[in-house]
């Protein structure tokens, strides 16, 4: 019998053993997927809770099990993996030792508040954090009594999960003072470590048109070194200091320490991967997918769905003795929810940046790229219900209308630069 183990049992590592245990013969293959969460949430849904949005008061429609979520034929074992073992074909655990033929490693990654000092001994009174289900519903409540001042919006460094989701966060803050009829009495400030909100040129100057009309100050190069919650104010390395009133961060965003403990990582905890194989660099029997990996695009689901297609074959490839192929293109597509029922949709990949369009189809559409539609937005909400029932399990040939490699149907081309 020859071992698959896959893990973390998240958006890739659930995609991952659909797609595998529909192609791996079980009579020869065993797979095992281990992750340390009973429940599977939808981290979409996270910029809508806080501002009770849409129906996104908490966790209700937006968590699953684990176990429910994968297939019956692979083992589930619900434990930490506390060590990797990548010379000895072996995965170490409070439950017991795996071995296996082939690793997939989809550990995502997760926030570390711990490494900006001072974040963590103001969280909960004037600083919030919405990255995970607990803290967005701390925040949600803390928003509730927020009747005026400076809300700041902090992206600690990059690179980080959903690299829109800041500019989500922040025009949907602007959409729920407008609600509740105080939006003169707040202001708003995105305070950025890099040079924009989108460092892309042709998605950075539409999104940041935007962002100009809704009244909202960009404070880019700001790379905080502390927050001192008590006088209310960020401080950067080089002594720039920034007042709020209320602390929305988004921490420094890390991946798991066991991939660096193991030596396949790149000292953040990022296994370091082949950008178009997506094997691991390290060791040749390790495939990376997901937030965990250290390629050039997005840390999306859509991204690990691209992902998950590729491994698939290349995995296939090599077990019937072919070399796998370099397909992996870092296509990312992705819906920015823009506030006012409307959505931006960009879709992209390593070389070419977002630009504006229709999207699957040219002309017709529906979705239209770079643009805030209320189209957009009824995609944004039917996301869920697909993630859910379609992406996870990979039940529907997606190819046609979410194609592995991104393509330039219904791309405005007069935006292409060869
Ligand atoms: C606010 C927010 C908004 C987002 N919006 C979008 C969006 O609109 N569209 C989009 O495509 N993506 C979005 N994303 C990103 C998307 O959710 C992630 O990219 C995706 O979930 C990554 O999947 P993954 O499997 O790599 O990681 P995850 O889904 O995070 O899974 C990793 C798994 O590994 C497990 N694990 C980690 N370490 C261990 C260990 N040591 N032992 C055992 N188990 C372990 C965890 O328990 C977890 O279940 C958003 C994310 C956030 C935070």
């Amino acid at each position: 019998m020859k071992r698959l183990v896959i893990l973390g049992a998240g958006t890739a590592g659930t995609m991952m053993a659909h797609k595998m245990s529909r192609k791996l013969p079980a009579s020869e293959w065993e797979i095992t997927v281990i992750d340390k969460s009973e429940n599977h949430y939808y981290q979409p849904g996270l910029i809508f809770v806080p501002f009770q949005l849409y129906g996104y008061n908490g966790t209700k429609g937006n968590v699953r099990k684990t176990r429910d979520l994968l297939p019956k034929e692979v083992n589930f074992v619900q434990t930490e993996i506390t060590q990797l073992v990548p010379e000895g074909n072996r995965v170490e655990t409070p439950s017991g030792t795996f071995e296996y033929d082939w690793l997939i490693l989809a550990l995502g990654c997760r926030i570390a508040p711990e490494e900006v000092p001072g974040l963590e001994e103001g969280y909960g009174k004037n600083v919030f954090y919405f990255y995970t289900y607990p803290s967005a519903l701390d925040m949600q409540r803390a928003l509730a009594d927020f009747d005026g001042g400076k809300l700041v919006l902090n992206i600690a460094e990059y690179p980080i999960k959903c690299p829109v989701a800041p500019i989500e966060f922040i025009c949907l803050a602007d959409y729920y003072f407008q609600q509740r009829g105080i939006r003169h009495k707040v202001d708003l400030e995105v305070v950025t470590s890099v040079q924009g909100l989108f460092t892309k040129p042709v998605a950075g100057s539409i999104l940041g048109e935007m962002i100009r009309k809704k009244g909202i100050k960009v404070t880019p190069g700001f790379s905080p070194a502390e927050v001192d919650s008590e006088h209310g104010k960020i401080i950067s390395h080089d002594g720039k200091e920034v007042h709020f009133d209320f602390l929305a961060s988004i921490p420094p965003n890390v991946g798991p320490q066991v991939i660096d403990d193991a030596g396949l990582g790149n000292g953040n905890g990022y296994a370091m991967t082949h950008s178009h194989t997506l094997k691991s660099q390290k060791f040749d029997n390790i495939y990376v997918i997901g937030d965990c990996t250290n390629v050039g695009t997005s840390k999306a689901g859509s991204v690990a769905h691209f992902e998950a297609g590729v491994i698939e074959k290349n995995l296939l490839r090599e077990i019937s003795g072919q070399t796998p192929q370099p397909d992996f293109d870092g296509h990312s597509n992705c819906f920015i929810e823009t506030g006012f029922k409307k959505a931006h949709l960009i879709d992209f990949n390593y070389t070419q940046e977002p630009i504006p369009g229709r999207f699957p189809l040219p002309t017709f559409g529906p979705f239209a790229l770079l643009k805030e539609t209320r189209l957009n937005h009824r995609g944004k909400l039917f996301f869920r219900w697909f993630y859910w029932n379609i992406l996870l399990s990979d039940r529907v040939d997606l190819e046609m209308f979410l194609p592995t490699q991104m393509s330039y149907l219904g791309k405005d081309m007069s935006y292409v630069t060869k």
